[in-house]
């Protein structure tokens, strides 16, 4: 039920008029339907609609058609905590402060790292929140684990399911929940519907032998228990396979992504079919779709995501429909705005992203991953890069210049330029802000263990 009928509802007769007030600016300009869709770990350059010469999104494609879209913008943070409590509020993960934390780093020891979860009360109004205010329905679905009230990511929302496990709530049974809210949903409120779609996310599915175009890759190399010793995910993090070893597995992890970026695709395909029969979600709809993080393939001698501040972690599409996007690189924490008020807010948050290590993961693969807490913006195609390495005692400070070395291989000077002062006040923030000040959540860590997240 939303706040509006709540407070008519209510009988006392300041509230009463609150609310017939509310209701009468609601008949005088209808509010549109409002679905933001989130492509869990899809990155931007295995899109075909970015360039990726495998058909691993048509249906990407066929929405970019009637759409303003990027393959340029920036996640607000490196995994799922962090970027969805940034599409929820409009703020950089150093502002909501939900990300991992650490107090460990410094002396190796190998402790945990913990999250923090979005503040559950007395935080920032989320957009379900701000949404329900104004009289929607707000229903969240997430094949994500993480999207979850432990972490505070669904305060707000009148109607939550959310996949026990990765894997859990896709394909088939997204898509039944997809129809069941939009039968289910009041006919006389608007709509607000999340949806986290985690096709690409690990585990992923084996490629079958028909598909064509992607070759079957061996998924057993990517089983999720991946810190045991000898595994060869983590002899690859720690470098310790041959060349052709290495060659071979980097071959695979190519083909299983493609492949269940093409499986992401296809589902969301499915979701806006789901809309469109539905009859919700008409021609003022405003639809947003982006994508929390991408996924680290033997970039830089590193797998997986979360820690890493790297294109490959961080490159995101965003597509709307009804606003227009600017030129250039842009913060996907922007959807929050596109989808609360179809547009782009007067002063626009600049591209960042931020970092912090995982302390156990770190120490288990003996400092090679994981472990490194960095900063980075973009200017035009220059970005700056301030990282600190568990090994380390200086922090590194690099440029790249990414219309000539996309693939950031070859870190140029970054003295004198422009902007290194406030990458250096970024990075002083985002060290600030890696200890732990709040009490240990234990349903958070919970959540975690059950998605996969901690060992
Ligand atoms: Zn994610």
């Amino acid at each position: 039920m939303s706040n509006v009928k709540k407070l008519a509802v209510a009988g006392l007769g300041a509230t009463v008029l609150a609310g017939v007030t509310l209701l009468a600016m609601q008949d005088a300009t209808p509010q549109p339907d409002v679905v933001l869709i989130v492509l869990d770990t899809v990155r931007s350059d295995y899109l075909s609609l970015c360039g990726e010469a495998r058909p691993t999104s048509p249906n990407l494609e066929a929405f970019a058609q009637t759409a303003s879209w990027t393959c340029g913008a920036v996640a607000p943070g490196s995994w799922t905590l962090p970027s969805h409590a940034s599409f929820f509020t409009g703020m950089t993960p150093l502002e909501h402060g939900a990300h991992e934390i650490t107090s460990g780093v410094k002396d190796f020891s190998g402790s945990s790292s913990r999250s923090r979860p979005l503040k559950k009360k007395g935080g920032p109004p989320t957009l379900a929140q701000q949404l329900g205010r104004r009289g929607y329905h707000t229903v969240a679905l997430s094949g994500n684990p993480v999207v979850s009230e432990s972490m505070g990511l669904t305060r707000g929302f009148d109607e939550t399911t959310v996949a026990e496990k990765f894997g859990r709530l896709a394909e088939d049974d997204l898509i039944d929940a997809v129809t069941a809210s939009l039968t289910s949903a009041p006919a006389d409120e608007p709509l607000f519907l999340f949806v986290n779609i985690a096709e690409a996310h690990q585990r992923w599915e084996q490629v079958p032998a028909n598909m064509g175009w992607a070759e079957a890759g061996d998924r057993a190399l990517l089983k999720y228990a991946k810190l045991k010793e000898n595994d060869p995910w983590r002899q690859y993090v720690e470098g310790q396979l041959s060349a052709e070893e290495q060659a071979a597995f980097d071959a695979d992890i190519d083909s299983l992504y493609a492949y269940n970026t093409w499986r992401a695709d296809q589902t969301l395909g499915r979701v806006l079919a789901a809309l469109e029969e539905s009859g919700r979600c008409g021609e003022d709809c405003r639809v947003v779709i982006t994508s929390d993080h991408g996924e680290m393939l033997g970039e830089h001698g590193l797998l997986d995501h979360g820690h890493y501040v790297w294109e490959s972690n961080v490159r995101v599409p965003l597509l709307v429909r009804g606003a227009d996007l600017p030129e250039g690189p842009i913060n996907a924490l922007h959807a929050f705005h596109l989808a609360r008020d179809g547009a782009l807010p007067a002063a626009l948050t600049p591209p960042v992203v931020m970092s912090w290590p995982h302390v156990r993961r770190c120490y288990m693969t003996r400092g090679e991953a994981f472990c490194a807490t960095s900063a980075a913006l973009w200017d035009g195609n220059d970005k700056l890069i301030w990282t600190l390495e568990a090994k380390a005692v200086e922090p590194r400070i690099m440029r790249f210049d990414l219309s000539i070395d996309p693939d950031e291989e070859t870190p140029l000077s970054a003295e004198g330029h422009p902007r290194l002062s406030e990458l250096l006040e970024l990075a002083a923030a985002v060290q600030a802000d890696a200890g732990e000040e709040d009490e240990v959540d234990q349903s958070v860590t919970e959540a975690l263990r059950a998605a996969g997240y901690l060992e």
